[in-house]
């Protein structure tokens, strides 16, 4: 598409101008668009083109510039934007699978993405086999000839492993399986995903996209053929696309996106430094600090550690409990991505669905707590928890 690079693209990319050469993208909140004629209405039922539009269930221009901004940051040919994360991962599995066909998915997954796998994909008939997404030979094992896709979430909820993508993507492609991949724990940023062979690539908007806690949004991301075969006419029937309103909050997320995810990174790494060896944690999880047993894998595949860091207080839940009652900066909530640094107690909120057994296997114990890391000031963010680690 274009050879400027990102950060060029992420202020101009996919950028239409109506006659008013208006410099903020417009937002055309418009869920219909006029014909000059009989004759050109049944001609762009027939094929729209680039710039033509029937129904915003279908496209619209500002969902248009989104779609095309988040494409070249990505380095796809195309997406299509969603009205929420959830949006997307249901539209990229449901959109390819039948009854009948097998996929291989990992199993530590966001709550709502392992609903789908695990409840409604085998209600339609799709035989779905979890397995441990670190462990490559698990993946080996599962993939068979007439698998149709493998999906994994590249960076786990809540305990950061990584999925070598790379590496799961040679598996799966010698079967000729799809790989989809929800990439939104290493952020558009420092995803490499394409190069590194995933074929199709979601983003819950709702996170870094955004990043100041305004809106739900998602997109699937892949070749043209994929996205306008495969995925638009899926989408486009059943109502989950994304609002022109939605899309012009999410242009603007996108022109900052990268300033952000690089300083919230490196306010990460200040913060991970500081507690590596705190005297009241067991355990401190971030993909940045060579103590992670994936470190290299995370230096390769994403180029650094991320925005988000885990890590588990002595004296379980209640400790933990007290841990965030104290924290004065830092908020409890279960957003992530967010310009404002985010607490949130797993075991008890976003997994609290999770049987008990299924929590010893993913890590996600009483005192596990997981930081969505923000954009304040490094040193006041490790005060923070300092004196919350004390005063608990
Ligand atoms: C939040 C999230 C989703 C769902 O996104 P929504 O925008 O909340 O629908 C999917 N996958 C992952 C990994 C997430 O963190």
């Amino acid at each position: 598409m274009s050879k400027r690079k990102t950060r060029t693209n992420l202020i101009h990319g996919g950028t239409r101008r109506s006659q008013y050469g208006e410099l903020s993208e417009a937002i055309f909140l418009t869920q219909g668009f006029v014909y000059p004629s009989a004759e050109a209405a049944e001609e762009r039922f027939v094929g729209a083109g680039e710039d033509e539009f029937i129904y915003a269930r279908y496209g619209n221009p500002t969902v248009r510039m989104f779609e095309e901004r988040i494409a070249l940051l990505e380095g796809t040919e195309d997406g299509f934007a969603t009205a929420s994360g959830m949006a997307a991962v249901n539209g990229a599995l449901m959109s390819m699978l039948k009854a009948g066909d097998h996929i291989v998915s990992a199993r530590a997954l966001f709550g709502s993405c392992l609903y789908i796998v695990e409840d409604i994909l085998p209600r339609f008939g799709v035989e779905v086999t979890l397995v441990d997404g670190a462990d490559l030979d698990q993946w080996r094992d599962a993939v068979r000839d007439d698998t149709r896709a493998v999906f994994f979430e590249s960076m786990s909820n809540p305990t950061l492993e990584l999925v070598d993508i790379a590496a799961v993507a040679e598996i799966a492609h010698a079967k000729g399986a799809t790989v989809i991949v929800d990439n939104v724990f290493s952020t558009p940023v420092y995803s490499d995903a394409v190069a590194q062979g995933a074929d199709v690539i979601i983003y819950s908007a709702t996170k870094h996209i955004d990043g100041q806690g305004r809106t739900l949004g998602g997109v699937i991301l892949g070749t043209r053929e994929h996205i306008r075969k495969v995925v638009e006419p899926y989408m486009k029937h059943t109502g989950g696309s994304m609002s022109p309103f939605t899309a012009w909050v999410l242009l603007k997320g996108l022109e900052t996106v990268d300033l952000r995810v690089r300083a919230q990174t490196s306010n990460a790494t200040a913060i991970a430094d500081a507690l590596s060896g705190n005297a009241h944690l067991s355990r401190v999880i971030y993909p940045g600090l060579e103590s992670h047993p994936q470190h290299a894998l995370a230096v390769r595949q994403m180029g650094a550690g991320g925005t988000m860091i885990a890590f588990e207080v002595k004296g379980g839940k209640e400790a933990a409990f007290r841990f965030m009652n104290a924290l004065e900066i830092i908020l409890i909530s279960n957003n992530l991505g967010d310009a404002k640094t985010i607490a949130t107690h797993p075991a008890t909120t976003t997994h609290q669905r999770l049987s008990e057994e299924m929590k010893a296997v993913l890590g996600i114990t009483d005192g596990l707590i997981r930081l969505s890391v923000g954009l304040e000031d490094a040193d006041d963010l490790t005060q923070d928890i300092e004196q919350a680690l004390t005063a608990m």
